[in-house]
Parts: structure tokens; sequence; C-alpha cells
């Protein structure tokens, strides 16, 4: 039990952090995966990713509709399309924000029994896989925003 115990709000430089690879799945990353997504199910969340929860490993849990996928590692390796929607993110409450990226998109992990997989995604789990892997590189749905929007959330947060 590692009890990661709450979700790192804007400000914390962990947010800002570039993660490190994680080598191999062991224990231990079965156990991180499994309290990211108990925390993520409790916040009513449909991702994480682990530095907004305080470690720093390329790791992120996504759940959509069901479908429940832990990675660690996760690359876009082909992507087309465009699309625009708003969106809201664990680290930022109570804020949405318009972001453009990508309508599809292939994906290449390390999946929690430490295979490498590759899928297709498309809908709302491209655009959960492409906002994990935002914060796994240490960026945010605010640094997508317009200069005055960014200022008033800024006094906002
Ligand atoms: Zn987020």
């Amino acid at each position: 039990m590692l009890m990661l115990d709450r979700i790192y709000i804007f400000g914390e430089e962990i947010l800002r952090k570039k993660l490190k690879p994680v080598d191999k799945i062991t224990d231990c990353e079965k156990a991180i995966f499994d309290e990211m997504l108990a925390i993520m199910y409790k916040a009513n969340g449909l991702g994480l990713a682990a530095n907004q929860v305080g470690i720093d490993k390329l790791m992120c849990v996504i759940d959509v509709g069901g479908r429940v996928f832990k990675l660690a590692n996760p690359k876009i390796t082909k992507k087309s399309g465009r699309d625009i929607m708003e969106e809201g993110c664990l680290s930022l409450p109570d804020i949405v924000i318009k972001v453009e990226r990508a309508k599809e998109l292939t994906c290449r992990a390390l999946n929690e029994n430490n295979e490498t997989i590759e899928f297709e995604a498309d809908g709302l789990l491209c655009r959960a896989i492409q906002h994990e892997i935002d914060h796994l590189n240490g960026k945010l749905i605010i640094d997508y925003a317009p200069f005055w929007k960014k200022l008033v959330l800024h006094k906002r947060l």
C-alpha cells in the first residue's frame, strides 16, 4: 500500500516536471496504477497522470466508458484530424478550457503486464490520452488558453 492520498493542484512543481520513464512494470508500478485508479474514481475523473498524485514516473490511468487503461511510457505514434472540445482537469478544479487536439491517434505503451501494446483511439479516449500525455510532459490545459484568459485564470487559481 502506497497510500497516495491527494491530487496535486495547479501551482505545485511536480505538475510541471517531465517524468522518468518506467524500465519495467513490477509490483510497485502495479500498486501505483491501482491506487491511481482508486483516486481517479473517487474524484470522478476519467484519467489521471502519475505526477497528479506526486509520483515521478511516466504512468497514467484512463477509464472511458468502462474501458480501463493502465499505461506506462505512453507515446503517440500516429495522429490525424483536428477536434476542439472543452476540457476540465482534476488539477485545475472548476475550470474548463477549449483545447484543440488530434481526432484519432495510435498509442504505444507498456501495459500492466509489462507488454508493449499499440492501439488506436478516437473520441473521448483519444482526447483523454492526449490530455494525460500532456501531463506527463509537464503541460496543463491552461497552457492552451488565450493570453487574456490565462490572466483571469491565474488570478482565480
Ligand atoms: Zn488533467
